[in-house]
């Protein structure tokens, strides 16, 4: 028998799934092909494990290589596949005993010298093979810390093929192998968020900004230049909870994916922030490519904070794209291998100046520009997008009054207020599989239990005869119900839902 088998872990969007590698070495013409979709990189692998062997003093040149990578009805993308069709073929021609390779997942690129490279995505690679059921893999031995972080599967390092080679041969001998020595990574150092102790005055906007992390309400920030818009979006992960296992493992699987190969060490625990330039590209912010496709912004901010400043100045159809993404938590990418889904549950900030000049347009502001350049301005956004943003709040430039205030909260006192109200949606939502407020059907809100009696609701429902959208409304519910949370109440009153509105309608909608 002439035949090699071992495993490897193939990439779709953020999921891995197991490729069965496979490899038949027989007399005849010298060939070495690989079946399977392949992709270039992929294709390219005969040549790296032809040299990388050799060098090692292994011949397999001379022969005919048949290598299938199945299952072949999902592309193989990437160097990564490398060490595991090396491993087969070496199986196959008996340098390596089939036995001890069959079920480990080999995962690598090799060079030529037979140096085992690392690579990106190691983290979902190896929680994919976790969950198969796989107990032992085979990674670069830069990949082994960040392997490690996966639960319930051996990590063997490995730092060049001739290592390998000589640790299955002692293995088969009935030998231990000693352990492969991994470099020492450095702990980085705990860098904690900007606090909101720092920003001065801004009750209102603050409040804004409270409200949006217990409920996980997304918001605009309108207000002139140096208000503080930029200060306040870049404290909102402070307020939020720390993540769990399970989201922590999603967003440092995002970071595996497309941060420097062999670097990651730890999960990610806080939420993260990302903030785009507003030049930034459709697939830069939503995703795109084709080989590999790669997540975008909206991804890289999954379970944290999307931070669009200056958010006009987007280019329209990246405004527009952004709908379905928020609206749904997920973003589908379409190509023609197949349809790529990324997770991007994430709260989005918008930061708008009033008016595209840069000055403001209040009592005493120098702006001269006309009312129709600032209302096509801020109509960029209105519409589609902005209707589902829940709070909208205008920040004031700083006066002179603000020199003597007092300074307010803590992000630490702040953030304990955030966590009981979502505990308490957690308890309210658990069996809908909702964490907090903003997540949840408007519908929901109206109806049934959660119905609020009318004199609670009486000034909200009569703006609905003054042209306020169902969505609107909706999303006036969800917000006094957050405001009741924070308050530790039971159900909102007149009050929550009064603020409600004032929180969500800042240029007018409900005011007439
Ligand atoms: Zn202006």
């Amino acid at each position: 028998m002439t035949l090699g088998r071992t495993r490897a872990v193939g990439l779709h969007g953020l999921a891995g799934f197991v490729v069965e590698v496979e490899v038949d070495v027989s007399a005849g013409l010298p060939q070495f092909l690989v079946s399977g979709r392949p992709d270039a990189s992929c294709k390219q692998s005969p040549d790296r494990v032809k040299a990388a062997a050799a060098n090692c003093g292994h011949q397999v040149a001379q022969r005919r290589v048949t290598v299938n990578l199945s299952p072949a009805s999902v592309p193989k993308i990437g160097s990564g596949f490398d060490l595991a069709i090396c491993v087969a073929v070496l199986a196959a021609s008996e340098t390596i005993e089939r036995r001890v390779v069959e079920d480990v997942v080999h995962l690598g690129e090799l060079g030529l010298d037979g140096t085992v490279r690392p690579l990106r995505g190691v983290l979902p690679l190896v929680l994919a093979a976790a969950r198969a059921g796989v107990r032992h893999v085979v990674v670069p031995v830069a990949n082994a810390a960040e392997a490690r972080l996966i639960p319930g599967i051996r990590v063997h390092p490995v730092a060049h093929l001739g290592e390998l080679v000589e640790r299955y041969r002692l293995l088969a001998a009935g030998v231990t192998p000693p352990e492969v020595e991994e470099p020492v990574h450095p702990v980085p150092p705990e860098v904690g968020w900007p606090d909101l102790v720092d920003i001065v005055g801004q009750d209102e906007p603050r409040r804004a900004l409270e409200t949006a992390a217990a409920g996980g309400h997304h918001l605009y920030l309108v207000g002139p230049p140096g208000a503080g818009k930029t200060m306040l979006a870049e404290r909102l992960p402070g307020l939020l909870p720390p993540l769990d296992d399970e989201q922590a493992m999603e967003v440092t699987a995002v970071s595996s994916i497309l941060g420097m190969p062999g670097v990651l060490t730890a999960l990610e625990r806080r939420p993260p922030l990302v903030a785009p330039h507003h030049g930034a590209s459709m697939p830069a912010i939503v995703g795109g490519g084709t080989n590999p496709v790669v997540p975008g912004a909206v991804t890289q901010a999954h379970h944290g904070v999307l931070f669009l400043d200056e958010a006009p100045e987007f280019q329209s159809g990246v405004l527009q794209a952004l709908r379905q993404p928020v609206e749904s938590g997920v973003v589908v990418i379409g190509r023609a291998m197949g349809r790529f889904l990324f997770p991007c549950r994430f709260q989005l900030v918008l930061a708008a100046n009033p008016c595209p000049c840069g000055l403001g347009y209040g009592k005493g502001d120098r702006c001269r520009c006309s009312s129709l350049r600032r209302n096509t301005y801020q109509n960029k956004l209105r519409g589609p997008l902005l209707d589902r943003v829940d709070i909208q709040v205008f920040v004031p430039a700083p006066s002179r009054a603000t020199l003597i205030l007092e300074p307010g909260e803590t992000t630490a006192v702040v953030a304990a207020r955030v966590r009981e109200a979502r505990a308490i949606q957690g308890e309210r939502w658990g069996h809908l599989g909702y964490r907090v407020n903003a997540h949840v059907p408007g519908p929901v809100f109206r109806d049934g239990p959660m119905r609020l009696c009318r004199a609670v609701t009486h000034d909200l429902d009569a703006a609905l005869d003054r042209g306020l959208s169902m969505r609107s409304y909706h999303r006036c519910l969800k917000l006094a119900w957050t405001l009741a949370d924070l308050r530790g109440a039971d159900v909102p009153d007149g009050d929550d839902v009064g603020m409600a509105v004032g929180l969500r309608c800042q240029d007018g909608e409900l005011a007439a």
